[in-house]
């Protein structure tokens, strides 16, 4: 739950408060009843520059690893390549 900060504009009250994205915005100063004011470089919401859109921006299909049949490690040549014959 993010945490938003207000500061009143009538009694310079300052204060923080969890709300969730669905809970309406504080209007009124809870000590004088003045006009609040939402402050937005508080700690909780915070969000930094051009890298905050990298992540969901990514193509899905990467995460197909499938490891149902691995690719075999060339470890043995292959025996089809008879370059010099014995006899
Ligand atoms: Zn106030």
């Amino acid at each position: 739950m993010p945490t938003y900060s207000y500061r009143c504009t009538e009694c310079d009250n300052a204060f923080d408060i969890q709300q969730s994205f669905s809970d309406n915005s504080l209007t009124e100063c809870p000590v004088c009843g003045g006009k609040l004011r939402k402050v937005f470089s508080a700690v909780g919401v915070t969000f930094t520059g051009s890298g905050f859109y990298r992540n969901d921006s990514r193509p899905a299909s990467t995460s197909s690893s499938s490891s149902s049949s691995p690719a075999p490690a060339a470890s043995t040549p292959a025996p089809a390549a008879p370059s010099t014959p014995a006899t």
